[in-house]
């Protein structure tokens, strides 16, 4: 069943915390294969600000 509710907490498109540190991310462009993966499941890339951490990766749109 799918859901149709809007995605609450949208706005909020910096600060998702990295899963390693917990620090702050920013947002970055994605490859072509996160762009198919998008169109199964809604991630965008991130990477972690943290210079000791270096964490990339894909996090839930949500
Ligand atoms: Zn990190």
């Amino acid at each position: 069943m799918k859901s149709l509710l809007p995605a609450a907490g949208d706005l909020a498109s910096y600060g998702r915390g990295c899963p390693l540190c917990h620090g702050s991310t920013n947002r970055i462009s994605r490859r072509v294969i996160d762009v198919l993966l998008s169109l199964f499941i809604p991630v965008r890339r991130y990477r972690c600000r943290s210079l000791t951490c270096t964490w990339e990766g894909n996090l839930r749109d949500r």
